[in-house]
């Protein structure tokens, strides 16, 4: 049909090529989508073969129990016909799954259609039905608030983590989805407000976890340095503002102009001092029990030994305790192995190793220049803090100052880099997270539709380079690269700085 306004297409399960161009895709046979694989399969199929600013329908498939995932996955409208249909075959929904309501010996909902189920009506009439699907309906609607608000708070992820055990086919589904890794990382964002629980065995497989992981590996470089000292993490982040760590820098004292601190935690694995504020290493909790299992272990090594190969030391001293120092010493890791803690004889012994290490060690530059170095690379890529940092600069409070006290670069509070436009014009040669538009000067927002190219790494929350033939700017991005390129709608940067370029 010709239509004027917005379209909607169906769309098979199990894509294989893109679809015509639509508004709104809807999923057919959504409903019968039971197996995880199948499901998962076919939500990654549509969202990757239709463009970001659609949206996908999944009909007849919407129950409290699934609604989170389901949202998870990536489907932005759901409808009622699941909890009707199964209303009226007398299923009984709630968030914790579906039963049988003439099995129901009481029923665990204080809704006011379930207040007069209660009160004894005849179960199996057309009155119990009625308020069957009524109660089925409101439980629907509660779940859709619960994970509206979720998504606002950011703490979406941690939600589907919890709502996932209700049963083994969402929790494979999870795993599944996890497993598709491209999938989730091209749509995470860059840092989140809220803090990143670390509760479950898939936790360990985050895209915020490996995308810092990743960043340590690639784009970090140590400072060079002869010693290295090895601590476990803290309960309160940043690590610094913690007891532990700062009886730890008591202990070590003016060694600690000659040693470099990377910090072993679970699961970010590890984390270079100079980048204690990024996000997540600021801003995460796990279950502290003292144990390491295997795959944790793993993990650590992993990573620990990748970091080595690229950063070499003369000496390292390791002030680890029980199982941690185990991991670590069953890598065969030649280092001075101080037992951790944090009562005195411990830092004493961590006093007399790390200043038996440092004897003859060379001397570091500035650890507040060493962290924008740091954070340079870690957000813009290897690179980035030799061209923030090049000539005479120098930190003043929480920002980075040119030869001239202009400003360059500034920490924000949540531990990200806000660059100046004179920073942008250092980076800017690299050619990384920039966004390319015609030829007008913007204000305010950028808009999806004036972005010609952006660089396929950008993600939401990014701090990004704007530039075309009569404008140069910076601000932070709302979407990723690839979805800038191909919206037509939707604001693709909040800009901070723009600068109108003179006409060659
Ligand atoms: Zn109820």
């Amino acid at each position: 049909m010709e239509i004027d306004g917005p379209k909607g297409v169906v769309i098979s399960p199990f894509l294989k090529e893109r679809p015509e161009k639509a508004d709104v895709y809807v999923l057919a046979k959504a409903g019968t989508l039971k197996n995880p694989r199948d499901l998962v399969a076919s939500v990654i199929a549509a969202r990757n073969l239709t463009q970001a600013d659609t949206a996908l329908f999944a009909p007849a498939l919407a129950s409290p129990a699934n609604l989170a995932l389901l949202v998870y996955l990536g489907v932005d409208l759901l409808d009622t016909t699941r909890v009707v249909a199964d209303g009226l075959l007398g299923r009984y929904h709630t968030r914790d799954g579906v039963w049988s309501f003439s099995e129901k010996a009481e029923l665990p909902c204080r809704c006011e259609h379930c207040r007069k189920l209660a009160e004894g009506c005849d179960k199996t009439g057309p009155e119990a039905v009625n308020l069957l699907v009524s109660h089925n309906l409101q439980k629907l609607e509660e779940e859709l608030l619960v994970v509206r608000d979720a998504i606002r708070s950011e703490t979406i992820r941690e939600y589907v983590e919890r709502q996932v055990r209700v049963t083994p086919d969402q929790t494979a589904c999870l795993r599944l989805l996890d497993q598709e890794h491209s999938y989730l990382e091209r749509r995470t964002p860059e840092h989140r407000h809220s803090t990143f629980f670390a509760n479950t065995s898939e936790s360990l497989g985050r895209v915020e976890v490996t995308r810092f992981a990743e960043r340590v590996r690639e784009r970090y470089t140590a400072p060079v340095c002869d010693v290295l000292l090895l601590l476990p993490c803290s309960a309160r982040k940043p690590y610094s503002t913690s007891r532990s760590h700062r009886l730890f820098a008591e202990a070590i004292g003016s060694s600690r102009r000659y040693l470099h601190e990377l910090i072993l935690t679970s699961p970010l694995a590890l984390v270079p001092r100079e980048l204690e504020e990024c996000y997540p290493a600021a801003s995460y909790d796990v279950p502290v029990t003292g144990r390491w299992d295997r795959e944790e272990r793993a993990w650590l090594c992993s990573c620990l030994e990748a970091f080595l190969k690229k950063n070499k030391y003369a000496r390292i001293v390791a002030h680890l305790d029980g199982e941690l120092e185990e991991a670590v010493r069953d890598t065969g890791l030649d280092a001075a192995y101080t037992g951790g803690g944090t009562n005195s004889l411990a830092l004493e012994k961590l006093s007399a190793a790390v200043s038996e290490a440092c004897r003859g060690a060379l001397r570091l530059p500035d650890l507040r220049l060493l962290r924008y170095k740091a954070q340079a690379d870690y957000y813009f890529g290897e690179g980035a803090g030799c061209a923030l940092l090049q000539g005479r600069v120098q930190v003043r409070g929480r920002e980075l100052q040119d030869e001239n006290k202009r400003p360059l670069a500034a920490n924000t509070p949540n531990g990200s880099l806000a660059l100046s436009l004179l920073g942008a014009k250092r980076l800017e040669p690299l050619g990384r997270y920039i966004v390319t538009i015609g030829d007008f000067v913007p204000k305010g927002s950028l808009l999806a539709p004036g972005v010609m190219d952006a660089d396929e790494q950008i993600r939401p929350g990014d701090e990004v380079i704007v530039e075309g033939e009569r404008a140069f700017g910076l601000g932070r991005a709302r979407m990723s690269g690839w979805e800038m390129v191909e919206s037509r709608r939707g604001v693709a940067v909040e800009l901070r700085h723009v600068k109108e370029r003179k006409p060659v």
